[in-house]
């Protein structure tokens, strides 16, 4: 069965085919090369559904898309869908700074923030989703090589480190990203 991932990044690309192809058999995920539809949705659910609907009316195949960001408590859960642009431009230090200064004066106990992750699945005659939720704190600051985007400002509970401190395969076994997958993959097994 062949599947269409809504992604121009080909780093996203490797990475969920890495997850996915061994976990489903028979499958086979393929690069999305059509237009971009505008991502003007108000939630990660409806952002997802635009971008592998787009791939599916382009391509006639399932199409799986995924939207994802980090949800700050007392921010009412910005930066959210803006996660990418929270500082304006798409540069992620800038974007961590920004969240930072934003929450200077915050004390530890109301730090709390989620990294979020939707996955769409859009085929012939129906569309399911697949969200995951990875609960933690803002840190006060950056820590942490590994990863990318927030990772070294988000400490998942827990651990006691950022996300970008973790080893990547403890990262990747329970992220919000690896719990929408691991759903995914479980739907995906019961047969589309
Ligand atoms: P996208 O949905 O992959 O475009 O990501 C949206 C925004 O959320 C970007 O700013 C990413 O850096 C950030 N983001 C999504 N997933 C993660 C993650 O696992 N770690 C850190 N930042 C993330």
């Amino acid at each position: 069965m062949q599947l269409v991932l809504a992604t121009h990044n080909q780093g996203k690309l490797a990475e969920m085919r890495a997850i996915l192809e061994p976990a489903v058999a028979g499958l086979e995920l393929v690069a999305y090369d059509g237009p971009e539809p505008i991502e003007n949705g108000t939630t990660f659910l409806e952002n997802a559904l635009i971008k592998a609907r787009a791939a599916h009316a382009h391509t006639g195949l399932p199409a799986i898309a995924d939207d994802s960001g980090v949800c700050v408590d007392i921010l009412g859960g910005s930066p959210g869908i803006f996660t990418a642009i929270w500082a304006g431009g798409r540069d992620n230090a800038e974007n961590r700074g920004l969240l930072l200064k934003q929450l200077v004066d915050i004390p530890d106990e109301n730090r709390g923030a989620a990294f979020v992750c939707t996955i769409a699945l859009v085929t012939a005659d129906s569309e399911v989703s697949f969200t995951g939720n990875w609960p933690g704190v803002i840190a006060r600051e950056e820590r942490g090589e590994h990863g990318h985007g927030y990772d070294p400002i988000f400490v998942p509970d827990g651990f006691g480190l950022t996300a970008a401190e973790l080893e990547p395969e403890i990262k990747n076994a329970y992220s919000h990203r690896a719990q929408a997958l691991g759903q995914l993959i479980s739907f995906l097994n019961v047969g589309l």
